[in-house]
């Protein structure tokens, strides 16, 4: 029987289209040892998470471009999840501290909203990206965190370099050129990251 707390058996078989119920049950160990780690994930970001991709058949597998062959989504240990309210990145920065903890073999940012947890017994604790060219290349971490530090950083500037106590004083346009900023910053980050594949 497969299934968790979390994590109903039908969620996990809807997630599994178009392998049958008993194609899914074959992997049950397999489906529980992910299950497992995905209850983990779950109380490490404090969010729902809802599952897209879970066992897949061989039929399936060929069919999806830059599937692995040996993808342990085959075999029920692997699972490519999104979690409502919080992008790819935010999960990839806060997962990234517990993956050897959690067993996890490979963290994949899989797009925008969708990252990939491999449970695969091996267990390397990989933080990868799907890259442009075609392949995995490492994560760079540190996405999420620098854009937030140098946005204070600059809302902080002017307010230090007038003085105390005229932070009151700042008016609209820091406020609008530091979200410009942001915004900028996120652009490149998503233009850096060139294309992406949706199913490793
Ligand atoms: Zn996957």
């Amino acid at each position: 029987m497969i299934g968790s707390p979390n994590f109903s058996r039908a969620e996990i078989l809807r997630a599994s289209l178009p392998a049958t119920p008993a194609q899914v049950e074959r992997y049950a160990s397999n489906i529980q040892h992910t299950t497992a780690i995905l209850e983990r994930v779950r109380a490490i970001l404090g969010k729902p998470i809802v599952l897209e991709s879970f066992v897949r058949t061989p039929e399936e597998n060929r069919s999806l471009a830059n599937a692995s062959a040996t993808s342990d989504h085959l075999s029920g240990l692997a699972v490519d999840v999104r979690v409502p309210g919080m992008p790819a990145d935010e999960i990839m920065e806060r997962l990234a501290p517990h993956v050897r903890a959690l067993g996890i073999d490979q963290l994949i940012r899989n797009g925008p909203n969708v990252v990939h947890i491999g449970a695969g017994r091996r267990a390397r604790g990989e933080l990868l990206v799907a890259s442009a060219a075609g392949g995995y290349i490492p994560y760079r971490m540190g996405t999420v965190a620098p854009i937030v530090a140098d946005a204070t950083r600059a809302a902080k500037a002017p307010a230090s370099g007038a003085g105390a106590g005229s932070a009151q004083s700042l008016g609209p346009w820091p406020v609008a050129s530091v979200a410009f900023v942001f915004a900028l910053a996120i652009l490149a980050v998503i233009l850096s990251r060139g294309s992406y594949v949706t199913v490793p």
